[in-house]
């Protein structure tokens, strides 16, 4: 998955005394594009801006790395350096994983930090605190990163497994799968969402495993659980365009391994434990 990125370290500690030196590593963000040469980021050194760097995070064994976000700056990248989409940049198969983590958990801040540029309370200005990852408000508001709680749903009936297609958007082949709501319990939102997306009932509710999804400020929550009773799949038609059952050698996984959804496809394909 995106985030096993062994032998690499992420080191997600807020340090806000922090300074960047000209060896430091910048991510540029500008929207939802980053800037690589490869995939490679630069460092202070070799940008033509590097005065307003925000510290991000460390990868054990390397330079500190910082933020520069130029969304709707004027801003030409160094020689050799491109914006590059981050969808792209993940699907080109050029980037290593745990470069792209680190595009993902950046892009998911510089967006914080941009959205957050103003009081949602009062509409003041907002100013970084000095001890700790959070914005804060002369009106005593303070805003953290925010994290999104969403459920991946593996529904077994027997040898087979319940595979989806959206309507728009990612072409491959996924599980049920949709945002927890206010007052609900994760294994709440595992139930009601297979029944909106397929009308199926469920029993045996089981964590597997989660991941971070820094894209669309995440953190996927992947359960297992079996079809309870009648197995006959009612799409929602609004926002599948395929839900049916698969047997484990008719599975077809997505074409990378970054996503929980593929490796809950994967362990039911190779019928490992689950
Ligand atoms: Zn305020």
């Amino acid at each position: 998955m995106i985030q096993d990125i062994l032998p690499h370290k992420l080191i997600n500690h807020y340090d806000p005394l922090k300074k960047a030196d000209e060896d430091s590593l910048v991510i540029v963000i500008r929207e939802n594009d980053v800037m690589v040469r490869g995939d490679l980021y630069p460092r202070k050194s070799e940008l033509n801006n590097g005065d307003d760097l925000t510290f991000l995070f460390s990868l054990e064994g390397e330079n500190d790395y910082y933020l520069l976000d130029v969304t709707g700056i004027d801003y030409e990248a160094p020689e050799g350096y491109e914006f590059v989409n981050i969808r792209e940049f993940r699907r080109s198969g050029n980037a290593k994983k745990h470069r792209v983590f680190l595009a993902y958990t950046a892009l998911q801040l510089a967006r914080w930090y941009r959205d957050n540029t103003y009081c949602g309370r009062c509409g003041r200005k907002t100013y970084k605190d000095d001890k700790e990852r959070a914005i804060r408000c002369e009106c005593g508001n303070v805003i953290y990163p925010r994290v999104v709680p969403a459920v991946i749903v593996g529904i077994t009936n027997g040898d087979k497994i319940l595979v989806t297609q959206y309507k728009t958007g990612y072409a491959h082949y996924a599980l049920v799968a949709g945002f927890t709501e206010i007052g609900e319990t994760l294994e709440e939102t595992v139930a009601r969402e297979a029944m909106e997306e397929t009308g199926l009932k469920v029993k045996n509710i089981r964590y597997y495993k989660s991941q971070p999804w820094g894209i669309v400020d995440d953190i996927l929550v992947g359960f297992y659980c079996d079809v309870d009773g009648d197995d006959t799949i009612k799409m929602d038609e609004s926002e599948l365009k395929v839900a049916e059952w698969r047997s484990r050698e008719d599975v077809i996984l997505q074409p990378d391994e970054y996503s929980l959804t593929n490796e809950m496809m994967k362990m039911f394909k190779e019928g490992k434990s689950i």
